[in-house]
């Protein structure tokens, strides 16, 4: 019940819940949301029951595609995806990095083939310790020069 005061409903669309405080604003800058000319509404440092504070997006009249869920992952593992129609939550999942992440990232690397070839940038993707506790670390490793590097150097903070 608090959580349905702490942000206006929607009708249709898609509410990220559990971001991380402080990155809501980082997670809609990434995925571009706020140049799709949808109703946005992004709540800050919000009580949250298990996280002491989060962020929450809701963009009305609009789903995720793979491609973002795959990135959002990367920025918010412990954010929750909650897909509303009629006012009511038809369906809710978690974060699932991708195995692979093709193409959306530049290699870190300044020797790598990949920056120098007319070839997407391909990353396997792993991840050491507790994905829901927020200190797993998620490790990108190129698959031009096989190296490999903490998501943030590939990702960004
Ligand atoms: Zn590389």
């Amino acid at each position: 019940m608090s959580e349905k005061l702490q942000v206006e409903a929607i009708q249709q669309g898609t509410v990220i819940d559990h971001i991380p405080a402080g990155q809501g604003i980082r997670i809609l800058k990434r995925l571009h949301l706020e140049s799709a000319g949808k109703r946005i509404t992004v709540g800050m440092n919000l009580p949250s029951q298990n996280h002491g504070l989060k962020d929450i997006i809701k963009v009305e009249g609009r789903m995720f595609t793979e491609d973002e869920a795959h990135q959002l992952a990367l920025f918010a593992p412990s954010a929750t995806i909650n897909v509303i129609d009629d006012y009511e939550v038809v369906n809710k999942f978690g974060m699932q990095l991708p195995d692979t992440l093709v193409g959306v990232f530049p290699c870190p690397n300044s020797n790598c083939i990949s920056l120098n070839e007319p070839v997407n940038s391909y990353f396997y993707i792993s991840v050491k310790g507790e994905a829901d506790s927020g200190d797993a670390q998620v490790k990108m490793r190129c698959k031009y020069c096989e190296k490999s590097f903490n998501k943030e150097v590939v990702v960004g903070n």
